[in-house]
């Protein structure tokens, strides 16, 4: 395939100050060396790969300096699109990253398109379709945690397990085929059955811990929904003020995150959590004598995390047990707040309703009891679930839909191995599974659908 040499601002993660333009395909050295000028005069054509040189980017028809730039030159095959690739880094703002963009653009290179980079790399083969998405996850991850699991999958060890599974379904296909073309090899074939249907079995079990993964990878990566409800004057606001004040959003630096996205998300001990709106949590203040019980459970049913807040000051209320009764079943967390005033509330009670629920005790007003809150938080949600190292996690909507209609597929071919079906029947449902499988990593899928994907790609990427 023959490519054009194109070009984007690419920012770097976490580093708001300094931004990138970068330049890939066959010209970029050669465009970065029209514009490009060293103290001593060096070609860049001549330069060795992946050397960094410092110098001023000059307008050649001009002849005037427009930056003062640090520019890593890489050459093809060893970089991200296997393509040679000049990165240039500009200290200033946006307005002189623009120029430099402009500079580029005028001595030959495109603009790329949205995920153009990222297109490369899996079209020159560097990276395979679940990488891909990776990095796309990765551009819109918002918090450490769900950069982990995306960086996990650039990685590679979603892909891997994958293509361990589809080889395992593809030697029970080759075996299939053996017995059918030497059909005199009887004993063979009447192993080729309970073969079959091992591998499958162990492949379905397979597809299912990774589905089991994918609810837990949803919530990462949008962060876990999280509502603080309880009476009037308990300490609500100051609750989310507190967990605002202690986990600055942790966020990347990335051009199509809004601001105020960005600020519904808290990072407590890696676990990223969605706070409910300011107006969403004042209208949970009242909700239960508002709305009664059934409805404000169907609103918290919507709520990954509760945080019902108690007061110690005073005794619990009728209000107080309906709360109760409406977080039932919930992952929940009872915070009685205002310790340092004198304790008029039940706390056995409080206990005893709470049954299986952590109870902690704060002060909001002497930031007293937060850390053990946040500890609670966090060890809610991970759980005995999450071993975070060996843990291969789906997070992506394609990938868990695929994986469900895998899943299907090598269980018709387990139950019709079992209805003792002919063998070449099963093996449609092999091979169908094997396909499947390989859509996820990019291995089968049309070229519409890869468009597709790349044009969710943040420009630059
Ligand atoms: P909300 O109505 O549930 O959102 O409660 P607020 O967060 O607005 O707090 C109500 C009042 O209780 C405010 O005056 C807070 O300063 C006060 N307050 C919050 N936490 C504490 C605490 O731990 N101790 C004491 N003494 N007062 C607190
Ligand atoms: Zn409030």
């Amino acid at each position: 395939m023959e490519f054009d040499t194109i070009a984007a601002i690419s920012t770097p993660l976490g580093e708001g100050a300094i931004a990138i333009v970068r330049l890939s395909g066959p010209n970029a050295i050669l465009i970065a060396n029209k514009i490009f000028r060293s103290p001593n005069r060096k070609d860049l054509q001549g330069q060795a790969s992946h050397t960094i040189h410092y110098g001023h980017l000059v307008d050649p028809k001009l002849d005037e300096v427009v930056e003062e730039v640090m520019l890593s030159l890489m050459k093809g095959p060893k970089t991200f699109t296997r393509e040679d690739v000049v990165e240039i880094n500009c200290h200033g703002g946006l307005v002189s990253v623009n120029r430099v963009l402009q500079l580029v653009l005028i001595n030959g290179a495109r603009l790329a398109e949205p995920g153009e980079f990222t297109k490369r790399a899996f079209l020159n083969g560097r990276i395979d379709l679940s990488q891909a998405e990776a990095v796309m996850d990765l551009i819109r991850a918002k918090t450490d945690k769900a950069m982990n699991v995306a960086l996990g999958q650039m990685d590679g060890r979603l892909s891997r397990l994958i293509k361990t599974l589809r080889q395992a379904l593809l030697e029970t296909l080759a075996q299939v085929e053996v017995n059918i073309d030497y059909p005199e090899y009887d004993d063979v074939e009447e192993m080729t059955l309970p073969m079959m249907i091992d591998k499958c079995t162990w492949v379905r079990e397979e597809i299912e811990k990774l589905l089991l993964t994918s609810s837990q990878g949803k919530i990462l990566r949008e962060g876990l929904s999280t509502a603080i409800i309880g009476r009037p004057n308990v300490g609500k606001s100051s609750l989310l003020n507190s967990l605002i004040q202690e986990n600055k959003a942790i966020v990347t630096d990335i051009a199509g995150t809004t601001r105020d996205i960005i600020e519904e998300y808290v990072n407590v001990r890696g676990v990223p959590l969605k706070l409910v709106d300011t107006a969403g949590i004042r209208e949970t203040e009242d909700i239960v004598e508002r709305i009664g019980v059934e409805k404000s459970r169907q609103v918290l049913n919507e709520a990954d995390l509760i945080l019902l807040v108690l007061s110690n000051a005073e005794s619990l209320t009728e209000e107080d047990y309906r709360l109760f009764e409406a977080i039932e079943g919930m992952d929940c967390i009872v915070i009685v707040n205002k310790t340092d005033l004198p304790t008029e509330i039940d706390l056995d009670e409080v206990k005893n309703l709470a049954g299986d629920k952590r109870v902690v005790t704060t002060s909001l007003l002497q930031e007293e009891g937060v850390n053990e809150l946040e500890e609670a938080i966090a060890s809610l949600f991970f759980e005995g679930s999450i071993e975070a190292s060996d843990l291969t996690y789906v997070s992506n909507a394609r990938h868990i839909s695929l994986l469900h209609v895998a899943k299907a597929t090598v269980t018709d071919a387990i139950e019709a191995a079992h209805n003792d079906v002919p063998v070449d029947m099963i093996q449609i449902d092999v091979t169908r599974t094997w396909e499947i499988l390989g859509e996820v990593i990019g291995d089968s899928v049309e070229e519409s659908l890869i468009d597709q994907l790349f044009l969710q790609f943040c420009l630059g990427k």
